[in-house]
């Protein structure tokens, strides 16, 4: 990835002007939008990988995966156009988001678990992420996935385990 220039260059910064000039803004895209685009350009094997995960943790079949008729997904365990890590459905479904491929994705929970999520590889954050979809559907909330998925019965990488202990500490000083 390319860093945005520290200073505007002198014929787009307008004396005044607050925030990103039109320059700046296409130099410097949002790692979400990336992160969404290469999400649909490698859709298929990357939403075999995730299922096959979620497979090879233990998770039964009906949990895996949700459709999304709105983007023409009629089954799939990973959804290219959501911006979190993850999600779950009532019914206890997991999906795999494309914020799997932000690395600014955890910035909110601070520098420690942002940087954490940051220079996690891929494989630990995938299982992190089933972890906390997993023990989210099993418990019902968001705090108490937090809460216990670090402990998971699940197989994770210890790795991912570290990952989401982590991410709780930050999740813990945001309350
Ligand atoms: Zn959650």
């Amino acid at each position: 990835m390319t860093e945005p220039p520290a200073d505007p260059p002198e014929e787009t910064a307008e004396p005044g002007m607050i925030g990103t000039t039109p320059s700046q803004r296409q130099d410097a895209r949002d790692p979400a939008d990336v992160a969404i685009e290469f999400s649909w350009r490698y859709f298929e094997p990357i939403d075999y990988h995730a299922g096959h995960r979620m497979t090879e943790l233990g998770i039964h079949t009906d949990l895996i995966g949700t459709p999304e008729h709105e983007v023409g997904i009629e089954h799939a365990a990973f959804h290219p156009h959501q911006r979190n890590a993850g999600g779950v459905s009532p019914e206890g479904r997991i999906v795999v988001e494309s914020g799997i491929f932000n690395p600014t994705l955890m910035e909110p929970l601070g520098p420690e678990a942002s940087q954490a999520w940051g220079k996690s590889r891929l494989r630990h954050r995938l299982d992190a992420i089933i972890a906390h979809e997993y023990e989210e559907g099993q418990r019902g909330t968001h705090e108490d996935a937090v809460e216990h998925a670090p402990n998971t019965k699940l197989p994770i990488y210890d790795e991912s385990r570290e990952l989401l202990r982590v991410l709780r500490k930050g999740e813990q000083r945001q309350r």
